[in-house]
């Protein structure tokens, strides 16, 4: 097997899957590429002479960032896509990876989130654009799998963290955001504001387990239809934020902002698949996962992206 290259190796599933250490990775950044730049794609392509693709590489934000970049998300995001699988074919790759998020399902879906349901009607109005553009990957995937017979599948995770994460307060999800605002609130002896009621719920995925269930995809999963990563387990905004205090020692209170936005309810999705293929794959518990990111955010600060 030759090389198999891994775009957005700067972001938070590249950084975890460099853990891995598996041989004969090549990591790519925007400073190798500007992926929403064709000819600059299909350099890259030329260059690096790719068997195999992990394609990480996507501009992302929580619910703060989403809501204000709609258009920005959505045209990056369209126009990186669409350059990586046709360069991808057009080098002959024999295998591609690609994530969504299940942010990106109908915002009115019978729960849980079935693999199936992907098209059933428009995304939460708080993410259209880039849920819009992400449901294009199974599109083209699919597309480019009947007329040309590529493998190239999709893998749908739900919330993921992790080290190396983008800690922005304020484009940032939920995890990173928090576990940042918690560290300046205890350096600077203040409350922790966190957005909206803490009620809604969340699956999380800790990225290394996303590196793991990748590398497994791309050597054994070959479906027309997508695949979510998923334990299946759903906790709330308040839990995940305890956690994030008692990891960091926090000694302060919480105040929920109900002038921020809750986004969805809930969004349970379906682990049915994923466990048929891998019955006794393990998660990451949120508190061994959420105490590694903050050390790691601890051991990093301030040199961090933000
Ligand atoms: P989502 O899962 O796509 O909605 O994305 P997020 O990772 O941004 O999670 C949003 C949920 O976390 C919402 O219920 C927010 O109200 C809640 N939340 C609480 N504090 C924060 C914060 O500081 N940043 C973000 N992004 N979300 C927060």
């Amino acid at each position: 097997m030759g090389i198999t290259m891994v775009t957005g190796a700067n972001g938070l599933v590249g950084y975890a899957l460099r853990q891995m250490h598996e041989p004969d990775l090549a990591y790519v950044s925007r400073a190798d590429a500007d992926l929403t730049d064709f000819n600059q794609t299909k350099a890259l392509f030329n260059r690096v002479q790719p068997d195999r693709v992990i394609h990480c590489a996507a501009e992302v934000g929580g619910i703060g960032g989403n809501m204000i970049h709609s258009g920005e998300y959505f045209r990056n995001n369209i126009m990186i896509n669409l350059n990586v699988l046709e360069c991808a074919r057009l080098a002959g790759v024999k295998k591609l990876i690609s994530f969504m998020s299940t942010c990106v399902f109908p915002d009115s879906c019978t729960y849980p989130l079935n693999e199936r349901d992907l098209h059933n009607g428009p995304p939460h109005p708080s993410n259209f654009g880039y849920a819009y553009a992400k449901r294009m990957l199974e599109v083209q995937s699919s597309a480019y799998r009947k007329e040309w017979q590529c493998d190239f599948i999709v893998a749908i995770p739900t919330n993921i963290y992790g080290p190396n994460d983008n800690w922005s307060l304020h484009d940032g999800h939920v995890i990173p955001s928090l576990v940042h605002r918690c560290y300046l609130a205890k350096k600077n002896g203040e409350d922790l504001t966190v957005w909206g009621s803490g009620t809604p719920l969340r699956e999380f995925v800790f990225a290394n387990d996303i590196a793991q269930l990748a590398a497994w995809a791309l050597n054994r999963y070959s479906e027309d239809s997508p695949i979510i990563f998923t334990s299946g387990i759903e906790i709330s905004i308040r839990d995940v934020v305890e956690n994030i205090a008692g990891a960091l020692n926090f000694k302060g209170s919480l105040i929920f902002d109900p002038s921020k936005p809750d986004g969805q309810f809930r969004k349970p999705s379906d682990p049915t698949k994923l466990k048929k293929y891998l019955p006794d794959f393990e998660f990451t518990g949120i508190e061994k996962g959420i105490t590694n990111t903050v050390e790691w955010f601890e051991a990093h600060y301030p040199n961090v992206r933000m």
